[in-house]
């Protein structure tokens, strides 16, 4: 595992504790990082974009929907 990807692994694991949670772009240090949940329609999962509006920088985190029954 690369230091970069870590340093995602690491925002998503913020993000997860701290719903909402205003974090810094690991990448450029200056740009907020925005995200934004997509629910893959029979699939049951969702991606969960987290994306810097500095410098562009992103990255995709799937995972199980679980608003299934
Ligand atoms: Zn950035």
């Amino acid at each position: 595992m690369n230091e970069k990807w870590k340093s995602w692994m690491e925002v998503a694991q913020v993000l997860h504790e701290t719903p909402g949670a205003e974090i810094c772009c690991p990448e450029c240090k200056v740009g907020m990082l925005e995200f934004k949940d997509e629910l893959i329609r029979g699939l049951d999962k969702v991606d969960g974009y987290i994306f810097c509006n500095g410098c562009g920088a992103y990255a995709v985190l799937s995972r199980v929907s679980k608003n299934n029954p």
